[in-house]
Parts: structure tokens; sequence; C-alpha cells
């Protein structure tokens, strides 16, 4: 048996972080600025120990481009390094001083925590440098200004150099091929993105700002005067106490993370967790109405205050990506896969707890506040029951809170519907027959009718109801759905009492083949029932089942079903008057044109009378008249 060590060739470490580290160059900022961040909480830390006695003094952190010297240089004013530091955690690839800091420092570390984790964000610089100075001097006594240098091969240089202030300078001579960096705008972009709300000062540029001054003769001017441009807010709203919070603090707070939108959210949920894992954040219920074109993508995570992404899949439930706000977790692992993220024993927990979290909230603004919770209740309507259909453990505790709304405008929680409705509503098979509709202009007149028999009707119209009442109907016991317009109104709640019928069985054959050939192409089935004679003559309904099959397919996860006709059924009402004068003997031409008027009153009844068959209806109408 042979045994050995691996041997890492270093030659080969420069072009691995050039090509593989990360995907985007980017984020070389973003891993400088967090080291000096690093840097400068560890000095307050030290400070607060009283293991640094000198003065803090300002501790900003810049960013400088120098376009024609093509440098970026980040200086911040930490706790800096000695020689043997630079040796130890700059020459040496992935170590980081985080963890031995982390040890040594736990209690103190929490009022200042820092981000650094791995060891390699240092060497992410040379994905856009072709050579990286580094000028450093550290906070302890006596010690000396060090510069290093490195152009991306495994040597270095190291040697003393005076530096009059504490803390350390990185200075990046940016390749040919990163030159975009050396451009303002896009390092602003960068540091909006990832540096917003690092809790140390980051300085970029200069801001004007205009101010009004007395001069000698005690007049007023404007002076202009330029200031350092402070690119990030260091205490965002997440990680203050949310007792310290008013409810406009949370609404600033919003309209700072999305500058673009004009819409108030609804309301937030502030999340603080310190156990079993550590995690801080604010969601927003934003205002979306029947629109189902609801941003995705909106929930930021940070990490320590860093931005790290905006792509939240995996990390959140899915439906609670339709919130917006922050999440910033020191214990989401940041520099690996997505795959790998969404597997993390972590990530999993952190899921559950968020979904427990929004079903508190909604509960709790549910039981203090129903008049309020039902004012809100279309707008988050589109939540709770995609909530309900995707996630087994929110549906359990949504089905308190759930809401269902009828044409009236009342809302009821299921059970509240089911008493309301059940002496009236209930078939034959003992089920509780909950009649919507999706659109009340319209189904107008099947509503009309199911009201005039009595029932109530639920107003169900996003394009996820049809998913909804689905779930609902294996959920709830002793429930069934049905739309107004899937049956005739007689038949849309089954009881065992049938009318009679005036019309013989050879009468409705003779009947049919006549009507299907005034119906022309169009493929609805004819069929007879016999409803009461002040139900109109003919009604097109729509059954329940397939058509909820063709709109949960439409909304997605049911491809395999394909695109799904519409079926449509013709009822004959054999008990109408006009039905029965059909069977007269007489003007064969006159009673054609006489049922296709029926027909295409019923198809206007359905909405359905468009083109050139609602021309010639209007014709026939005229001819009729005459
Ligand atoms: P990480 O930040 O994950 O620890 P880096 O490769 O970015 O890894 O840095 C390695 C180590 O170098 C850090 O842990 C820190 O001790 C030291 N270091 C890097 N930048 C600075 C800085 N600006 N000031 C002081 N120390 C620094």
């Amino acid at each position: 048996m042979q045994k050995g060590k691996i041997n890492v060739q270093t030659e080969n470490i420069f072009p691995i972080i050039k090509k593989f580290l990360y995907s985007d160059h980017e984020i070389f900022l973003r891993e400088l600025i967090s080291n000096a961040v690093d840097a400068t909480q560890k000095l307050r830390t030290l400070a607060s120990k009283g293991e640094f006695k000198g003065e803090l003094g300002d501790l900003r952190i810049e960013v400088k481009v120098d376009k024609d010297a093509k440098t970026i240089t980040v200086s911040d004013k930490g706790i800096g390094m000695t020689a043997e530091e630079v040796d130890k955690y700059i020459n040496q690839i992935a170590f980081s001083s985080a963890e031995e800091w982390i040890s040594k420092y736990k209690n103190e570390s929490e009022a200042n925590p820092i981000i650094g984790h791995f060891g390699l964000g240092f060497y992410s610089s040379f994905m856009v440098a072709s050579k990286v100075e580094l000028h450093t001097k550290s906070y302890k006594k006596n010690s000396k200004g060090m510069q290093w240098s490195c152009v991306g091969t495994p040597e270095f240089t190291l040697n003393e150099k005076p530096k009059k202030a504490r803390g350390t300078d990185v200075v990046l001579h940016i390749a040919d091929d990163s030159t975009e960096f050396l451009e303002d705008h896009r390092i602003l972009e960068l540091l909006k993105k990832y540096a917003k709300f690092l809790p140390v000062e980051i300085i970029f540029g200069t801001d004007k700002e205009t101010r009004k001054e007395k001069d000698e003769k005690g007049e007023e001017k404007d002076v202009t005067v330029e200031k350092p441009r402070v690119i990030n807010n260091t205490r965002p709203a997440w990680t203050q106490k949310p007792s310290e919070l008013t409810d406009d603090d949370y609404k600033k707070f919003y309209r700072e993370l999305y500058p673009l939108t004009f819409e108030e959210p609804l309301f937030n949920i502030h999340l603080n967790v310190d156990y079993p894992f550590t995690l801080t954040g604010i969601l927003y219920f934003p205002k979306v109405k029947q629109n189902f074109e609801v941003q995705r993508d909106k929930i930021q995570l940070y990490c320590n205050q860093v931005f790290v992404t905006d792509s939240v899949e995996g990390i959140v439930p899915d439906f609670l990506t339709l919130l917006h706000g922050v999440i910033d977790s020191p214990d989401i692992p940041l520099n690996v896969s997505r795959s790998f993220l969404q597997s993390d024993s972590n990530v999993k927990k952190i899921s559950g707890h968020i979904t427990k979290k929004v079903a508190d909230k909604l509960e709790e603004l549910f039981k203090n506040n129903r008049e309020d919770f039902e004012s809100k209740w279309d707008d988050i309507k589109i939540f709770i029951e995609y909530g309900m259909i995707s996630d087994d453990k929110f549906r359990e505790r949504a089905k308190k809170f759930c809401l269902l709304k009828n044409t009236e405008g009342k809302y009821f929680t299921f059970d509240e519907y089911g008493n309301h409705i059940k002496d009236r509503q209930t078939d034959k098979d003992k089920k509780i027959v909950h009649l919507y509709t999706s659109n009340q202009e319209e189904q107008h007149a099947f509503i009309e009718a199911a009201k005039g028999k009595g029932y109530d009707v639920l107003i169900l119209d996003t394009p996820i109801d049809s998913h909804f009442v689905n779930m609902l109907e294996t959920e709830l016991e002793n429930v069934s759905f049905t739309r107004v317009d899937a049956e005739v109104v007689d038949k849309l709640i089954k009881t065992e009492d049938a009318l009679p019928s005036k019309l013989s069985d050879e009468q409705k054959e003779k009947l049919k083949p006549v009507i299907e050939k005034n119906l022309g192409n169009s493929n609805f089935q004819v069929s007879f029932e016999n409803l009461s004679e002040s139900e109109p003559p003919m009604v097109i309904t729509q059954p329940e089942f397939m058509r909820r099959m063709k709109d949960m397919s439409a909304l997605g996860g049911m491809s395999y079903m394909g695109n799904l006709p519409d079926s449509y059924m013709l009822v004959v009402n054999g008990n109408h008057k006009l039905v029965g004068n059909l069977l007269e003997e007489g003007d064969e031409d006159l009673r054609d044109r006489q049922i296709k008027q029926i027909i295409d009153l019923a198809m206007l009844a359905k909405n359905l009378l468009k083109g050139e068959k609602l021309t010639r209806f209007v014709q026939r109408s005229v001819e009729l008249m005459g």
C-alpha cells in the first residue's frame, strides 16, 4: 500500500481563481469591502474590551477609482496587519482569521459581527487585477507599515514601507479585460448593490450640497459644498428592535429597499430568531390585487448586512417568494452553489421557521382586528391561497383564517360559510355545495338565477382558484364546489325530487336533430332537462369537472393534459312553452329561425355570442319583430 500527500501546484491556483472561484467577477468589490468592514469591526470589539486604548477616530471606509492610473483602492482604518499576520493570512490562500477570531471573542463579536469565513475573498481581486498591492499598519503599538505586492503568480514581495494611518489600503491594478470597473458609475452601482446596508460607513466620490449661508454683509447666499458621498445606511431597520420602530419606519425602509416602487406595503413581519439559528429580517406583504403578475425575486438575502443575492428560491418557501423584504442570516452558507443551499439542513429549518412566522402574524391580524384583516383580504388572498396549495404546514394553519368572499361582499371562514349555506345548499349526497363565480360580469345571468333560488354565490376569480377549490374539496369534509354556470340552476344542487316532463321521449327524439341542425358547426352537446316553466327555454352550461381541468392545465402544473378543448352543453328545458311550440306542424323556415333565436339568447346569457353570429342575431331579431 502506498500513502502520500496530494500535491497542489501553486502555479495553477491563479487561473483557477480567475476562472472558477466565482462566476461573477464583480464580487471582488464585495469581498474587499467585507474585509475592510471586518477589520473595522474587530477594532471596535477590541476597543470595547479595552484591548485597544487609542483613538478610534474616523472609521469610514473609502473606495477610490483612479482612471488614469487604472487603479481601484479600498482603504480602511481597522486593525491592520503586522508582517507576521500578512505572512499568515495573506500569503496562505484559504487561511482565514475568522475562526480564530470568533472563538476568541465569542461574546463581544455579537455587537460587531464579522463576515469573513473561508479565506478566499482577498484573492478574488485577481479576477480583475493584474497586480494587487496591500499597504497596511497594525493597531498594535510600534507597528511598522508593511507593503505586500503580487502580480498573480505565486511570488510576492513583502517589505517595510512607512504608513501614517492605522489600517489597510488595498490597491488593485485593473487588468485590461476588466476596465469596466474603472468607471465611477459601475463602482457606484456595485456599492449600491452590495454595500447599501453595511455596518461601517462607506464613502465613494462626493455629493454636492447647496445650503444658505450669510456673507460678510449679512446677506443670504447659496453656497455649494462638496461632501464625501456616504453609500450606506449602517443601521437598517431589520437590525433594530421591533419595539423601537414605528409603522412609518417600516414604510420608510420599504422605500429604501425599493426606491422605484410607489405602492405602500400592506403590512410587515419582523423576523428575529436566535435559536436554533440566527436570522433577522423584515418581510412585507405587497399590494397585488387580482393581477397575478406579482414580481418575484424581491426578497434580498444578506449575510451580516452584506448583500448576497435576490434569488431566494429554495431558501424561503415558494409561495413566500411573492413577498418583499430582507432576510439576514450568518448561518446560510453563502459562497456555495444553489443546489447545495437547497439541501442544506439549516436552510430547510429556516424555510420552515419563516412559514411559521408568517402564519403567526396572519393569525394574529385575523384575531385582533377582523375588520382590518377583511379590508386587506383581497390583496393577500393570493398569497394565502397559493400557500395553502403548495405548503402542507401552512395549509393547516391557514384553515383558521382563510376567508371566502361572496357576491354581497361579505367574508366568512370555512366553518362560518358552511353554517351559512348548509340549510339551503346541501345536496342529496349530504355534500354542502359551494357555488361560485369566476367572473361576475360574464356569469351575471347564472348568478341571478342562483340567487333567485335563494342560493349564496362566492367570488373565486383568480387564476389559481381552480387549484384552490380542488384542494379544498379534499381538505374540507363533505364540501363540493360548483361554478354557477356548470349546470342549469335547478340542477346546481342535486336533490331527489325531479319535476315531471311535459315532453314524451318520442317528442324529444324528434326535436333533438332539428335543434342540432340549427346549432350549426358548434360541437355543443344537446340534452333535455325537466326544468320549471319559468326557467329559460335553453341554457348553455360548462360542466364543472372538464372546465376545472382545463383551467388548471392552463395555469400549468398539468402540462401532460395539453391544451384541452372547451366543453359546452346546450340544455333544452322540455317544460318551457316555447320548446313545446316547436313541435307544432307548420312553417319550417319560421321554426328554424325561432330555434336559432333561442340558441343565440342562451349564447348571449353565457357571453359567447360574438362576431358574425352576433351580427346575424341582430338582423334576425329585427326580422322576427316585423
Ligand atoms: P476571509 O475574509 O474569508 O477571512 P480573505 O482571504 O478575504 O478571507 O482574508 C484572509 C484574512 O486576511 C482575513 O481573515 C484577515 O485576517 C486578513 N485581512 C484581509 N483583509 C484585511 C484588511 N483589510 N485588514 C485586516 N486584515 C485583513
